[in-house]
Protein backbone atom coordinates (compact mmCIF):
# COMPACT_ATOMS: atom_id res chain seq x y z
CA UNK A 1 0.00 0.00 0.00
CA UNK A 2 1.37 3.52 -1.14
CA UNK A 3 1.78 5.71 1.80
CA UNK A 4 1.52 9.46 1.60
CA UNK A 5 2.22 12.49 4.42
CA UNK A 6 -0.69 14.61 5.18
CA UNK A 7 -0.52 18.33 4.92
CA UNK A 8 -2.01 18.56 8.68
CA UNK A 9 -0.07 16.69 11.15
CA UNK A 10 2.96 15.42 8.51
CA UNK A 11 2.40 11.95 9.07
CA UNK A 12 2.92 9.32 6.88
CA UNK A 13 -0.57 7.70 6.34
CA UNK A 14 -1.88 5.11 3.43
CA UNK A 15 -3.59 6.76 0.92
CA UNK A 16 -6.43 5.34 0.69
CA UNK A 17 -7.18 6.57 4.02
CA UNK A 18 -6.50 10.25 2.96
CA UNK A 19 -8.13 12.90 1.18
CA UNK A 20 -6.71 13.53 -2.32
CA UNK A 21 -6.47 16.82 -3.92
CA UNK A 22 -4.91 17.66 -6.84
CA UNK A 23 -4.01 20.36 -9.38
CA UNK A 24 -4.90 19.67 -12.43
CA UNK A 25 -1.82 20.05 -15.05
CA UNK A 26 -4.10 21.44 -17.90
CA UNK A 27 -6.71 23.94 -16.23
CA UNK A 28 -4.53 24.40 -13.34
CA UNK A 29 -8.28 23.97 -11.20
CA UNK A 30 -8.02 22.22 -7.80
CA UNK A 31 -10.54 19.19 -7.82
CA UNK A 32 -10.85 16.63 -4.75
CA UNK A 33 -9.76 13.34 -6.51
CA UNK A 34 -10.72 10.19 -4.52
CA UNK A 35 -10.66 7.94 -7.71
CA UNK A 36 -7.34 9.77 -8.95
CA UNK A 37 -8.85 10.30 -12.63
CA UNK A 38 -7.67 13.80 -12.47
CA UNK A 39 -3.64 14.06 -13.30
CA UNK A 40 -1.45 16.69 -11.63
CA UNK A 41 0.11 17.69 -8.54
CA UNK A 42 -1.59 16.09 -5.74
CA UNK A 43 -1.33 16.56 -2.11
CA UNK A 44 -3.07 14.73 0.97
CA UNK A 45 -4.59 15.44 4.06
CA UNK A 46 -6.18 12.56 6.40
CA UNK A 47 -9.63 11.98 7.10
CA UNK A 48 -10.38 14.30 9.90
CA UNK A 49 -11.23 17.68 10.66
CA UNK A 50 -7.88 18.75 12.84
CA UNK A 51 -5.66 17.77 9.80
CA UNK A 52 -7.97 19.61 7.11
CA UNK A 53 -7.79 22.73 9.05
CA UNK A 54 -4.39 22.48 10.02
CA UNK A 55 -3.44 21.91 6.38
CA UNK A 56 -5.91 25.24 5.67
CA UNK A 57 -3.96 27.16 8.53
CA UNK A 58 -0.50 26.60 7.88
CA UNK A 59 -0.68 27.42 4.28
CA UNK A 60 1.07 23.47 3.81
CA UNK A 61 -1.82 22.81 1.35
CA UNK A 62 -1.17 25.90 -0.77
CA UNK A 63 2.35 25.14 -0.73
CA UNK A 64 2.25 21.21 -1.57
CA UNK A 65 0.65 22.41 -4.49
CA UNK A 66 2.07 25.14 -5.37
CA UNK A 67 -0.57 27.50 -5.93
CA UNK A 68 -1.56 30.87 -4.28
CA UNK A 69 -5.62 30.90 -4.90
CA UNK A 70 -6.94 27.52 -2.66
CA UNK A 71 -10.55 29.65 -2.16
CA UNK A 72 -12.38 26.96 -3.66
CA UNK A 73 -10.87 23.85 -2.52
CA UNK A 74 -10.81 25.57 1.21
CA UNK A 75 -15.22 25.96 0.71
CA UNK A 76 -14.88 22.49 -0.39
CA UNK A 77 -12.53 20.91 2.39
CA UNK A 78 -14.71 23.07 4.83
CA UNK A 79 -17.75 21.86 3.50
CA UNK A 80 -16.22 17.99 4.32
CA UNK A 81 -15.92 19.12 8.48
CA UNK A 82 -19.09 20.34 8.63
CA UNK A 83 -21.04 17.07 7.05
CA UNK A 84 -18.31 14.78 9.29
ZN1 LIG B 1 -3.04 14.13 9.18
Amino acid sequence: MKQRKCQGCKQLKSADLMHKITREYKSGEVFLNPSSKILGRSAYICKNKECIKAALKKKTLKNALKINDLTQIEQELLNIIVES
